[in-house]
């Protein structure tokens, strides 16, 4: 119905662009191919299209087509329909799932807002559910950024390009689709989001009307469901450019909305140090990604919650609780706090809250707990989470380096470790009230762990 007012794309004839189907994977042409001839339309569109044009590996293959997907069953055996919000076609070969999206329509009529099955909005204008079909043209014009909205046209290896997504390709642009750039943002405050994780991911700058609002929009993601901000913390984070991502978001307000607790503790210096422990967990799990090393959740929200935690169990400390309490509790309040932001599924808090609850159990070197500890399931997270405290300067390295070197040791070594090495032992210390000192003022990095677990955390704490 809306057809005749479509605009015309830019159409790039395959000579005249770099994507190979060598490039593309087998399965999503295997998609294309059948779509294509089924008689349908079928276009690759989005970061894969948007990536093979850059020349990087996308992470993944999402095709777009005018036919529905009752009609994509049709063609595809190995075909679930999934989504409420966007109804979906996934086409499983194996482990890969490639997503088939019936192109939607933009013009979503007033009238039947909040009320048809097919479109519901919030009274603030975020879409809560999109399945109104259309054209290629208005599909196009309903993504996000112009780059994403770029489609590779199985039936004649064109590329198409409705809304200026090549140019911003050119000149390493982000750029919203549309004019009314808030509303846009309105829609789907996740964008905001999106816009600095493509901005880092791509190393393109946010276009100027796109990047004003953001401060000012920032409230709008507390709208988001906090499940779905679960999953777009892991795209920022676990991709290799977290720390850039981390320091954008803290530019424009958005980190706040995900991580407060964490965001208010930024804002303190401690004894003249900024804190510096969620830079350098990321950086160190960027690096990791970098390496191909693995990186899981637990870890990173253990990272990115660490200085409520530390701060909370300080003061539960100094008002006199014990020091496995104050920890269990300090994981407790802040992970609990946390969920109405960004909610962590119960199978990575678990593990997240033990990555804490270890931490003052490493400074007990005495005795059979450092045998008992190296058997913890957890114990090597912990330690690891160890290694980068030390590294922020928030323990002492020492303890760190004591830890890898027990975990070589033989078992001759260990004993002596953990019973002979008086010169190592820690000094025991008049059983002193729990404290918070540390602003003893001595050098490098090592004062904050006598703050955090010198004295009621240490080998002289209970038991
Ligand atoms: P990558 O997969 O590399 O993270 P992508 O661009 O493919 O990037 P996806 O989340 O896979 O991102 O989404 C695929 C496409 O769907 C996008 O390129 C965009 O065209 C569209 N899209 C995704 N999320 C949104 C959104 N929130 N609003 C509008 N369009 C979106
Ligand atoms: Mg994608």
């Amino acid at each position: 119905m809306p057809a005749p007012a479509d605009p015309e794309p830019l159409i790039v004839p395959r000579a005249e662009h770099s994507i190979s189907r060598s490039n593309i994977s087998p399965n999503a042409l295997r998609v294309l191919y059948r779509l294509r001839d089924a008689g349908h339309a079928a276009c690759l569109v989005g970061g894969g299209v948007r990536d093979l044009l850059l020349g990087h590996e996308p992470k993944d293959f999402d095709v777009a087509t005018d036919a529905t997907p009752e009609e994509v069953r049709q063609v595809f055996r190995n075909c679930r329909l999934i989504g409420r919000r966007f109804r979906l076609a996934h086409v499983f070969f194996g482990p890969e799932i490639i997503e088939v999206a019936t192109f939607r329509g933009t013009a979503i009529p007033a009238g039947r807002d909040g009320t048809d099955d097919d479109v519901l909005r919030t009274e603030n204008g975020m879409i809560l559910r999109d399945n109104v079909y259309g054209s290629i043209a208005e599909d196009a014009l309903r993504r996000d950024f112009t780059v994403n909205a770029l489609y590779y046209n199985i039936a004649d290896f064109s590329v198409l390009d409705y809304a200026g997504g090549l140019a911003d390709l050119k000149a390493g642009r982000l750029r919203l689709i549309g004019d009314d750039i808030e509303a846009r943002y309105r829609e789907d405050p996740v964008r905001m989001l999106r816009a600095v994780r493509f901005a880092c991911k791509l190393g393109f700058m946010i276009d100027g009307p796109c990047e004003e609002p953001l401060a000012d929009l920032a409230a709008l993601l507390a709208e988001v469901p906090a499940a779905r901000l679960f999953e777009e913390v892991l795209k920022l984070f676990h991709a290799g450019y977290g720390l850039h991502a981390f320091e954008k978001l803290r530019h424009y307000g958005l980190f706040a909305q995900l991580f407060p607790a964490t965001d208010a503790c930024l804002a303190c210096e401690e004894q003249a140090f900024p804190m510096v422990f969620v830079s350098r967990g990321l950086d160190n799990t960027d690096r990791r990604v970098l390496d191909g090393k693995s990186v899981v959740p637990p870890f990173l929200f253990a990272v990115l919650l660490w200085e409520p935690v530390r701060l909370r169990y300080q003061a539960l400390l100094a008002g006199g609780t014990p020091w496995a309490d104050a920890i269990a509790l300090a994981s407790q309040e802040v992970a609990s706090a946390q969920q109405r932001h960004v909610a962590i599924p119960k199978r990575f808090g678990m593990p997240m809250r033990e990555i804490w609850s270890l931490q003052p159990r490493l400074e007990r070197r005495q005795g059979r707990r450092p045998m008992a500890l190296l058997g913890h399931p957890r114990f090597r997270a912990a330690y690891d989470f160890l290694l980068l405290r030390a590294e922020a300067g928030e323990v002492d390295p020492e303890l760190a380096e004591w830890w890898t070197r027990f975990q070589d040791a033989n078992a001759g070594d260990r004993a002596k470790m953990t019973t002979g090495g008086k010169k190592r032992r820690p000094r025991r210390r008049k059983p002193k009230k729990a404290t918070t000192d540390g602003a003893g003022g001595a050098s490098g990095g090592g004062e904050h762990v006598a703050g955090m677990h010198g004295r009621a955390a240490g080998d002289d704490g209970d038991g």
